[in-house]
C-alpha cells in the first residue's frame, strides 16, 4: 500500500514538473548586461500578446481569456494594456479598470506566467501615475509574475520622459526592490538610441520598450536597435505588429519576420499586438469571437492565426531546447 502511494506520489510530482508553467520554472526576473535572466542566471526569451485598452475592450480581460492565451496559444507573457487618458478610462473613472487590470493579473499568477501591467497613456500624468503604480507595487510586489510599464508610447523629448520615469522608479522602488521595469522613450518607443546616449542610472532590473509596426518600422529602427544593444541597453519589446503603426493596412510578412529573427538573434522578449476585435487589421479576433475562447480559426483574423502559431511553435521549442546563458 504505501508503495502504491509512493508511485503516485512521484507520479504526480513528475507531471507537475513536466507541466510547470513559464514562472515556476524561471522565478524572478533579472537583468544581466543588456539580458533579461531568469532565477538562475539564464537567460530567457518572453513571447505572448498584449490585450487591447482596457476601456475599449474590457470583455476581453476575463480569466478564460488568460486560460485560453496560456494553454491554447502558449503565451509566457500577457500584457494588461490600462488605457489612462480617453473618456471612461483611469483618469475619469479609475476603480473599474483597475478592476480589470487585477482581473488580469491575478488569472495570470494562477496559470503560472508573466504579465506586464502597462500604463498605456502617451500623455505625462506623474501624480497620477506614481499613485497607481504605489498601489501595484503594494499588492503585487511579491509576485515574480508582474512586470510594470510605466509609460506606453512617449511623445514627449527624452528628457521629460526619463525625468518622469525616475520619479516613478523610485516610487515602485521604495515599495518592491526586484520586479522588472519597462521604460519608455519619445516617438512612440523608436527613440531607443537617443536612450543609449543617456541612459537612467541608479536603478537595477530596468529595461527599455521598443515598438515596432513592421510595414512602417523598417531596418532603419532595427539599426537603433542595434545600436542600443551595441551600449548595452536591455531592449524589451512590448508591443509589434506586422502591419502599418496606424494598427491598420496589409500585413508585411517579410519585415516581420525580419524582426523575427532580430528579436531572436538577440534574446529579445516580444509582445503582440491586440487582443480585441476592432475593425483594424492588428486586432486579432474577430467580432463574432466569444470573448471568453477558445477560440477557431474562424473567431481568429489572419494576425490573430499568425500570432498564435509562432508563440506557440516558438514557445515550445524554447522548452525543449533553452538557449544556453550568454
Ligand atoms: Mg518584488
Amino acid at each position: 500500500m504505501k508503495k502504491i502511494t509512493l508511485l503516485i506520489i512521484l507520479l504526480v510530482t513528475g507531471f507537475m514538473t513536466i507541466y510547470a508553467g513559464p514562472v515556476s520554472k524561471h522565478g524572478s526576473l533579472k537583468v544581466k548586461g543588456k539580458q533579461l535572466v531568469d532565477q538562475t542566471g539564464q537567460s530567457v526569451v518572453l513571447r505572448g500578446v498584449s490585450f487591447g485598452w482596457s476601456n475599449w475592450w474590457p470583455q476581453y480581460y476575463n480569466p478564460d481569456a488568460v486560460y485560453c492565451l496560456t494553454k491554447d496559444w502558449q503565451c509566457s507573457v500577457l500584457r494588461a494594456a490600462m488605457g489612462v487618458e480617453p473618456d471612461s478610462a483611469y483618469i475619469s473613472d479609475p476603480q473599474p479598470q483597475i478592476d480589470l487590470v487585477t482581473t488580469v493579473v491575478e488569472a495570470a499568477v494562477k496559470n503560472d506566467i508573466y504579465v506586464i501591467i502597462d500604463w498605456h497613456s502617451h500623455g505625462i500624468r506623474t501624480d497620477e501615475a506614481v499613485k497607481f503604480f504605489q498601489r501595484m507595487a503594494t499588492k503585487y510586489g511579491q509576485y515574480p509574475n508582474v512586470i510594470y510599464e510605466i509609460f506606453n508610447e512617449p511623445v514627449q523629448t527624452w528628457d521629460e520622459v526619463k525625468n518622469y520615469s525616475e520619479t516613478v522608479i523610485r516610487a515602485i522602488r521604495a515599495i518592491d526592490k526586484d520586479n522588472i521595469i519597462l521604460v519608455g522613450n519619445p516617438h512612440w518607443d523608436q527613440d531607443i538610441h537617443i536612450v543609449a546616449d543617456n541612459p537612467i542610472t541608479g536603478f537595477e532590473n530596468i529595461m527599455y520598450t521598443l515598438h515596432f509596426y513592421a510595414a512602417t518600422h523598417k531596418k532603419w529602427l532595427i539599426e537603433r536597435g542595434d545600436y542600443a544593444l551595441r551600449n548595452n541597453i536591455p531592449i524589451f519589446v512590448s508591443e509589434c505588429a506586422s502591419m502599418e503603426a496606424s494598427g491598420d493596412g496589409a500585413l508585411d510578412l517579410e519585415s516581420w519576420n525580419m524582426w523575427l529573427r532580430w528579436m531572436e538573434a538577440n534574446q529579445i522578449s516580444w509582445v503582440c499586438w491586440s487582443v480585441s476585435p476592432k475593425g483594424e487589421s492588428c486586432s486579432m479576433m474577430q467580432w463574432e469571437a466569444d470573448p471568453r475562447g477558445p477560440w477557431r480559426d474562424k473567431d481568429l483574423k489572419e494576425w490573430g492565426i499568425i500570432t498564435r502559431d509562432i508563440i506557440r511553435k516558438m514557445n515550445k521549442e524554447q522548452d525543449i531546447k533553452p538557449e544556453p546563458s550568454k
